[in-house]
């Protein structure tokens, strides 16, 4: 039986507004991607007595052999059809054992996708992920999307993430320490680069006290990080946001290859496809550097009067990067976590770009929330992405601030 925990949780506004879209969606998260199940679930559908699903059961739900946890007890197999469907979605584009058996019966990952749900000490902090396009529009587009606000929600005790204490820090400290770094994020006086500058240095230095176990000494470095604003450079809010150094496209452009032969939705492989035509990459060939330093800039220039409607687009982006991601704790040291942030950053502003020089007209909002939702189910949400990223951050000499400096 689940173990259900209903309690009031942080989260920011948007994901208190979310609702699916369903059938209406133009990326369904219930086809194109692996679908694990729970163990609780994985039971209930094999000893299911129902006539129309029981066939389709026995058929498409499997044991997940490699897994002694809850969590991906089994999995569910996908339609071959242009999507991969989900092998319960129905022509309408709805769920059959939810039709058939109850929003009940859904499995964790069906019944919470697209949420993250996270437990720091009392507290559950939820975020969405922006690989859902109702979620990205609702996160990237309304001013007001990050707003802190708390609502009573239901969910699967083994679908919360647990924060452990990590490096000798309490929680309590943790959960400052990403707060305090959120709300630099949301610092408008300071043009976004600056505020990403200031806290790479401040991850960096922690990275620093957690090696030479000097923990003890993080006020001091929180203080550094209050000089470091001072410091940092005031314009006018947004100021140059599309535009970004010529570090980015060399860095970036290796990036947009990996995994290039897995499958991806007709919505991901179309947004991608005018990504590539607007680079000048011809199918896994990637263009001479000068070629896409050229493309780059055609894109800077187009992308610049569209990222004018909505200037807070990329804070947005990493603002759900930073609570998705209960940073900068999970990725490693922080300065590892802080890396890894940086250089997916520069993979969607270089897909922004790509798709702006693609096309004649600037791209509209709503083009916008799509593109960094191609880009988060492409890269950012792939696990498997993010795991080849780390493991290239070292040999590449990328996990250095005076590096990631060259991409802000
Ligand atoms: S991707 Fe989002 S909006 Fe689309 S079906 Fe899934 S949860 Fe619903």
């Amino acid at each position: 039986m689940k173990q259900l925990i209903t309690a009031r949780m942080l989260m920011p506004a948007y994901a208190a507004r979310f609702a699916c879209i369903g059938g209406d969606c133009e990326d369904t998260c219930c086809a194109g991607c692996h679908i694990q199940l729970d163990r609780s679930s994985f039971l209930n559908y094999k000893a299911s007595l129902d006539p129309e699903l029981r066939p389709l059961f026995e058929k498409h739900v499997q044991r997940n052999p490699g897994s002694t946890a809850h969590g991906d007890y089994g999995t569910i197999g996908l339609k071959d059809d242009a999507w991969k469907t989900c092998a319960f979605l129905s022509e309408r584009k709805l769920c059959r054992i939810q039709e058939r058996m109850g929003e009940q019966a859904l499995s964790d990952t069906c019944a919470h996708y697209p949420r993250t749900i996270l437990e720091c000490g009392p507290l559950q902090h939820v975020t969405l992920t922006l690989a859902c396009p109702e979620a990205a529009r609702l996160a990237l587009l309304e001013r007001d999307a990050f707003d802190p606000v708390t609502q009573p929600e239901t969910v699967s005790q083994d679908y919360v993430g647990k924060i452990e204490s990590r490096f000798g820090f309490s929680l309590d400290v943790m959960d400052d320490v990403r707060t305090l770094l959120f709300q630099v994020l949301a610092i408008g006086e300071v043009p976004l680069a600056s505020r990403l500058k200031v806290i790479g240095l401040f991850c960096d230095r922690l990275t620093g006290l957690i090696q030479t176990k000097q923990i003890a000494e993080l006020p001091a470095v929180v203080q550094s990080l209050a000089r470091d604003l001072e410091d940092a450079e005031t314009s006018a809010p947004g100021a140059g946001q599309g535009v970004f150094p010529d570090a980015v496209p060399q860095a970036a452009a290796k990036y947009f290859l990996v995994g290039r032969e897995a499958f991806q939705t007709p919505h991901v492989r179309k947004v991608l496809d005018e990504v590539s035509r607007g680079l000048g990459f011809h199918g896994d060939q990637a263009p001479e550097d000068a070629e896409l330093e050229r493309a780059c800039k055609v894109g800077q220039e187009r992308l610049a009067p569209a990222l004018e409607r909505v200037p807070w687009l990329l804070e947005h982006y990493l603002s759900n990067e930073f609570l998705k991601e209960f940073f900068p704790w999970v990725l490693g040291s922080p300065s590892r976590h802080y890396a890894t942030v940086i250089l997916r950053y520069s993979l969607i502003r270089l897909m922004l770009a790509g798709r702006a020089a693609a096309c004649e007209e600037p791209l509209t909002p709503i083009e916008l929330a799509e593109t960094i939702q191609v880009g988060c189910r492409r890269y950012v949400n792939d696990k498997g992405f993010t795991l080849r990223l780390a493991e290239d951050l070292a040999r590449s000499g990328w996990d250095s601030i005076e590096r990631l400096n060259t991409l802000l």
